[in-house]
């Protein structure tokens, strides 16, 4: 039996095969609809959708291989933002590390520059945790998915 929703009334109803492409009649709401034809999946389309697959699989495993390494280099590194690198988010990692470098070239004249680099350390550190917090599906659903720059 085909499996289909009633265009009218919505109810789920069971249509012999044989109807297929055939004006048919609901059994709740009386309404005519055309069944549709059963589209049969050709071989090269499911090869095409379980190679499809198996990229996005290979592709969440990379990134979620990240999540340890990135971590780390957000707890250690934050300032230079090699964990956003790491996660490709290279945008904010060039910001971090511009706001840390011109710290430490300008910092030693001036005391406020220094502020620059520790903001940034403390920025990197908390993030480094987050990344460790989460879970793998939240981890790459935030960052690989949503590309979430900050936190
Ligand atoms: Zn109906």
């Amino acid at each position: 039996m085909l499996q289909l929703n009633c265009p009218h009334c919505q109810a789920i109803l069971s249509v012999p095969p044989s109807q297929a492409g055939a004006i048919s009649e609901c059994s709740r709401c009386g309404g005519k609809f055309l069944v549709p034809v059963p589209m049969a999946r050709s071989p090269e389309a499911s090869a095409a959708d379980a190679s499809n697959h198996r990229a996005m699989d290979s592709e969440y495993r990379d990134f979620v291989d990240k999540k340890l390494a990135a971590g780390i280099c957000g707890i250690l590194l934050g300032g230079f933002g090699v964990h956003k690198f790491l996660l490709g988010l290279n945008n904010a990692g060039l910001i971090m590390l511009a706001v840390s470098l011109s710290g430490l070239v300008v910092g030693p004249c001036l005391i406020l520059p220094l502020f620059g680099p520790a903001i940034m350390g403390v920025i990197g550190l908390i993030e480094g945790i987050i990344y460790l917090t989460k879970s793998q599906d939240g981890f790459y659903q935030t960052y690989s998915v949503e590309k979430k720059e900050w936190f």
